[in-house]
């Protein structure tokens, strides 16, 4: 479908909503309080490419216009929190935890320090007791998230 491949893919947790990337992102995090509260977290980690590098490849997502200057995308269906783009600008952030392979893009700034939770230092490795999901897990589950990559002719 696309002339080239893709640097990298990502999508919802349902699996309605894709999207590609052509180009190497920028990846950060922003602790500022509207992305608080957009992506549900303490923080949100993104991945910015320049609009013309980035594509919806499945599916249509939703918008919330966060100010007037941003909106953010979302999916529909299953609600995940998708990008964060400024309405006159040429890049679109995309979160970075939607993407198939997350760990491949460390964060190299910070934004919106401002608002950064006092007790993020308590998440690093060592400082609070360690559980895995397989520990914790008390039942058979079964996932109904998507796998996260794209089907070969999608
Ligand atoms: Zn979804
Ligand atoms: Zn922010």
């Amino acid at each position: 479908m696309y002339k080239t491949k893709p640097t990298m893919t990502g999508g919802c947790q349902c699996g309605a909503v894709r999207y590609a990337l052509f180009e190497a992102p920028e990846s950060s995090i922003c602790h500022c309080r509207m992305c608080q509260k957009a992506i549900g977290a303490p923080f949100a980690a993104f991945c910015k490419v320049t609009s013309a590098c980035f594509v919806w490849t499945l599916g249509e997502p939703a918008s919330f216009q966060s100010s007037s200057a941003a909106e953010r995308h979302f999916c529909h269906v299953c609600g995940t929190p998708l990008t964060f783009r400024y309405l006159d600008g040429d890049a679109i952030k995309v979160a970075t935890a939607t993407l198939d392979d997350p760990a491949s893009v460390p964060p190299t700034k910070n934004y919106g320090t401002e608002s950064r939770v006092p007790w993020i230092d308590l998440i690093a490795p060592g400082r609070l007791p360690d559980t895995s999901t397989t520990d914790s897990a008390s039942r058979t589950i079964v996932s109904y998230q998507h796998p996260g990559h794209d089907a070969p002719d999608a």
